[in-house]
């Protein structure tokens, strides 16, 4: 596909990574854009938020340096702001840290002689499985057997996804899981450090990626509080959005991040109720977050711990500190810990007195921090944090994706438009993709 007009201006929606990718490199290559944020503040879900004299990011994040490209980018933007950390992560699993991800060599320490046995039975015969892979629990149980499988990932999948990894689609690992087979588990001898523990974060948090693109473009046309409602089509084009219910703006391109199912409900004309139908029936899991500041120098010496217990009422708990020191003050530290919810789920609509004290009590019960160390503690809603891809969704996808593709001046990136387990990297790569394809003259 090469275009053959130049485009007049670029209108991004959302401000999130998808978004402020698209506009950093609109500006690198001199396209003419704007980009519209609902929030008062830029980021997403990649924000870092400032509170007293800490700092966290909504959830675990780490930059993934999967794709060189873009890590040079990003290398570029933060120069020696971006550290390469190496702090390993650990599963919690009956009192004992099992390091993660698993390696076959810690677990004989950990785990009874007769577990250990039925794993290499399993992962064994699994060398000649050739089974087809038609669910995450498939993909899993090929690649670690189904007692590792049970252990420690189909429970955390479940409480991440708030259904069964039977009927969850192999896509949703994301690529995570490659490489880790019985090979890498069983390679005993080899003094491979925790793989997954060298990974690049920037000084500030990982928001400062974001906030670096936002100084870079000097905040040019970055429109904060601007809510997109409506977006307006005619004849295959979309030629208009609506901010705050009440201004129009014309459009030339556009590259959308919101979520999909926001975008179907806000099309103007309604787009087919068949089409509309379908996506509605796509669900995203939300996340609440405690953050949990403590006087104390360290919680633990972990950049993540993994909770797989379903009985435990959250999943990961993540020390900022331990991704950088910058994040808290000398003598204390702070803790965000990560409930996975529907968004009809009692727990995330409690009033956050109630979520936060269910959440801070777990936690001394389980002698991982003592009360009056407690300094305070806030929540936070993450709504569309984790597009569900069942395979169904995967499905109905394809349906949508072909009836958007009749907007040919609209391109969907980001990990709510595509429905999609994206990361920062993949996104960045989407985005520079795009802008190079349409400043093709
Ligand atoms: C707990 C957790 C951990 C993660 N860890 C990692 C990690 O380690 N590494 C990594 O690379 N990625 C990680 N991710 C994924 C990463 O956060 C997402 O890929 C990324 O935020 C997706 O960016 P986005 O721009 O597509 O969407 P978002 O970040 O959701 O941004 C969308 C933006 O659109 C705005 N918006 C919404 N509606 C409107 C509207 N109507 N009008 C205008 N603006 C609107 C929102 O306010 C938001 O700013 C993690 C995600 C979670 C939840």
């Amino acid at each position: 596909m090469k275009r053959n007009n130049k485009i007049q201006k670029l209108s991004i929606i959302g401000g999130g990574p998808a978004g402020l990718a698209s506009a950093y490199f609109a500006h690198k290559n001199g396209l003419k854009f704007e980009l519209f944020e609902g929030n008062s503040e830029i980021g997403g879900n990649c924000k870092t938020v400032e509170h007293k004299n800490f700092k966290f990011d909504l959830g675990a994040h780490r930059f993934h340096d999967k794709n060189k490209y873009v890590t040079s980018i990003v290398r570029n933007l933060l120069n020696d702001d971006l550290k390469l950390v190496s702090t390993p992560s650990k599963i919690f699993y009956k009192g004992k840290m099992i390091t993660f991800p698993i390696e076959f060599k810690n677990l004989l320490k950990k785990l009874d002689s007769k577990i250990i046995l039925k794993i290499l039975i399993e992962n064994g015969i699994n060398i000649f499985n050739q089974n087809k892979i038609n669910s995450f629990n498939d993909l899993v149980i090929k690649r670690y057997g189904s007692t590792l499988s049970t252990l420690f990932i189909n429970n955390y999948s479940k409480k991440i996804w708030g259904i069964d990894t039977t009927l969850l689609s192999p896509k949703i690992s994301g690529g995570r899981l490659k490489n880790l087979n019985i090979i890498s588990i069983i390679n005993i001898f080899s003094n491979r450090k925790h793989f997954e523990g060298f990974f690049y974060y920037p000084k500030n948090g990982f928001g400062m990626i974001f906030d670096k693109i936002k100084e870079e473009i000097q905040n040019n046309n970055i429109f904060l509080n601007s809510n997109v409602t409506k977006i307006f089509h005619n004849d295959n084009k979309i030629n208009a959005i609506e901010i705050n219910d009440n201004k129009k703006i014309e459009v030339d391109q556009i590259i959308n991040s919101l979520p999909i199912n926001i975008i179907a409900n806000i099309l103007e004309p309604k787009i087919p109720s068949k089409i509309l139908d379908i996506v509605n029936t796509l669900k995203f899991r939300n996340l609440r977050i405690v953050v949990i500041f403590l006087k104390m120098k360290n919680f633990s010496n972990y950049a993540s711990i993994y909770f797989p217990d379903e009985n435990v009422n959250f999943t990961r708990i993540y020390e900022p500190k331990q991704r950088s020191k910058f994040l808290a003050p000398n003598d204390k530290t702070c803790i965000v810990v990560e409930v996975p919810c529907n968004e009809s789920d009692e727990l995330y609509n409690s009033h956050s007195d109630i979520f936060k004290n269910e959440i801070i009590n777990s936690l001394i019960k389980m002698k991982f921090i003592e009360k009056n160390k407690i300094i305070e503690s806030l929540t936070y809603k993450i709504p569309n944090a984790y597009p569900i891809l069942t395979n169904e969704n995967v499905e109905s996808m394809k349906i949508i994706n072909d009836y958007f593709k009749k907007f040919e001046n609209m391109k969907m990136i980001g990990r709510g438009a595509e429905f999609k387990y994206l990361h920062t990297h993949d996104i960045f790569a989407k985005a520079v993709n795009y802008i190079n394809f349409l400043s093709q003259e």
